[in-house]
């Protein structure tokens, strides 16, 4: 399953298209997404079962951009959430049956595609590899429960708030609370991934905005 038949060959192309080029990772990435699908029954999922699934990523390279095609999930439709951790593994989740699959890349294929592949390079090996070894010497397939909560799931913005520091807004509860003011979490943290240069500019003119 999962090899060169053409139903991956098709989603492997519009994986390249997505992402920008063919490497070990897009295939790594449509293989575990047609994996977690086939575990959850998902046959459809950007069709008759697109509300059902939510993919939860472990790291934001190049193999997160072929789950996205694959799966049809997005960070802006919150079917799709990255989480930073750097591990190449996902978990799908079957919001209607509750069922989830957490699939971990296996290091081991790496020496396995060495040992198939000697005379090539080691992502040449991988290229070709990835594509013959069987999941089972991929993926690590574990059964897990993930509970979702309200405020992270796709739909409607849940909660509206105004930082009392910055005046900024805050959607779904990610504000935090401190002596009963709302403050947004970089304020109430003072901890921010950007260091302010400059006071902020005026506003735009409708002109200047052309
Ligand atoms: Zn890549
Ligand atoms: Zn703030």
């Amino acid at each position: 399953m999962g090899k060169n038949n053409s139903g991956f060959l098709t989603l492997l192309d519009e994986a390249v298209g997505f992402h920008g080029h063919l490497c070990a990772g897009q295939i790594i990435g449509v293989r575990i997404a047609m994996l977690g699908l086939r575990e959850l029954g998902i046959t459809d999922p950007k069709g008759k079962d697109r509300k059902r699934l939510i993919v939860f990523v472990e790291i934001d390279r190049c193999a997160t951009d072929a789950i996205m095609t694959v799966t049809g999930c997005r960070i802006g439709r919150r079917n799709m959430k990255v989480l930073d951790y750097g591990k190449m593994a996902a978990t799908f989740v079957d919001v209607e049956t509750g069922r989830a699959v957490r699939i971990v890349s296996l290091q081991t294929a790496r020496k396995k595609a060495a040992a198939m592949y000697p005379g090539l390079s080691d992502s040449a090996a991988q290229m070709k590899a990835y594509r013959e070894l069987d999941d089972g010497d991929l993926f690590q397939v574990q059964d897990v429960a993930v509970s979702i909560p309200p405020e992270d799931m796709p739909g409607r913005p849940l909660g509206k708030e105004q930082c009392v520091v910055c005046g900024e807004t805050v959607l779904d509860c990610r504000e935090m609370r401190k002596d009963d003011r709302v403050l947004c979490r970089p304020c109430a943290t003072n901890n921010r991934y950007y260091n302010e240069m400059a006071l902020p500019r005026p506003p735009l003119r409708a002109k200047e905005l052309l």
